[in-house]
């Protein structure tokens, strides 16, 4: 890269299960001849939902993730959508055991095939990309051991990290066993913290859990921001998923991150569900009042962090 060059744009997290295209939902959605829950056509006119309204709306769009073909169409809706943002990667958030196991809705050898077809098209364009696990944090570590069970015995090379998400009830110091086994598999580990939990589980997913990457992160107080930046933890910041399922915490506090030294960087979550791409994400930055100076660091974070670009182990 060249001294000038500016740092590549990356969709630093997207969730396959809430990335896909609202007109390919619609259209398959009539092909089956299923009707749209009311709060996913709420959402997709902008309007807030309650917390519910959004997991049902997240949930049908992972209903239709049960065929390679399928599941090759969502990967290929955020290489489409990261491409015309400008962005040249994403990581990528799935969930496997969920799919393939708790809903028995697809094979896993079909869900990566699916994933790595949609990846290496997505590489023709060139995009970068890649996977990491999503585990349920409220199933508990158990089910973390049980994702681990599944994909291990034959890990595609795609696969860069595992993570927790869904909603933050259960310690992350129980599950400092799975994220241990994650690592020795070559894992890299993130969780989703302090969005719907108190600020004290980002705290907690650093110091006993061993996370060394953090989604969201929003309700994080000062001494944790401080601990973050000291340990240069990424963070992934979606602010229009933020003002969707975590309101309450306004104003929102990205400037107040990166004033800290936080290694903030900008995603779009679930963008098949609430609308947005990364120039939506980027204008809503600015909106807080960040600088091009700012706008220019979040960049860079979400270049020099990401897994889609980081070659070899952890
Ligand atoms: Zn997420």
């Amino acid at each position: 890269m060249s001294h000038n060059a500016p740092f590549p744009l990356i969709d630093r997290h997207t969730h396959l299960e809430g990335a896909l295209d609202p007109t390919w939902v619609r259209h398959e959605a009539d092909r089956r001849g299923l009707g749209l829950p009311a709060s996913l056509e709420a959402l997709w006119s902008g309007q807030a939902v309650p917390f519910e309204g959004f997991i049902e709306a997240f949930l049908y769009g992972a209903s239709l993730l049960d065929s390679r073909e399928a599941v090759r169409e969502a990967l290929l809706a955020v290489a489409r959508r990261t491409r015309a943002a400008g962005g040249t990667g994403f990581d990528l958030w799935a969930s496997p055991h969920f799919l393939v196991v708790h809903r028995k809705q697809i094979q896993l050898e079909a869900l990566w095939r699916g994933l790595e077809e949609g990846l290496a098209e997505a590489r023709a364009w060139g995009l970068r990309g890649c996977v990491v696990l999503d585990a349920v944090n409220h199933f508990g570590p158990k089910h973390g051991q049980a994702v681990l069970d599944l994909v291990l015995p034959a890990l595609p090379a795609f696969v860069k990290g595992f993570s927790t998400g869904g909603l933050e009830k259960s310690p992350f110091r129980d599950w400092a066993p799975v994220f241990d086994r994650a690592r020795a598999a070559g894992l890299r580990i993130a969780a989703h913290a302090g969005e719907n939990g108190p600020g004290s589980n980002v705290r907690e997913a650093v110091l006993e859990g061993g996370v060394s990457r953090i989604v969201h992160g929003i309700r994080a107080d000062d001494a944790t921001l401080a601990l973050l930046a000291e340990r240069r933890i990424p963070v992934d910041v979606c602010p229009t998923s933020n003002r969707a399922l975590a309101s309450d915490v306004v104003p929102h506090p990205l400037p107040r991150m990166l004033s800290a030294g936080v290694r903030c960087a900008l995603g779009t979550d679930d963008p098949g569900v609430a609308p947005c791409d990364l120039e939506t994400e980027i204008a809503a930055a600015r909106g807080m009042g960040l600088d091009d100076l700012a706008l220019a660091r979040l960049r860079q974070n979400g270049a020099e962090d990401a897994w889609c670009l980081a070659d070899g182990p952890p």
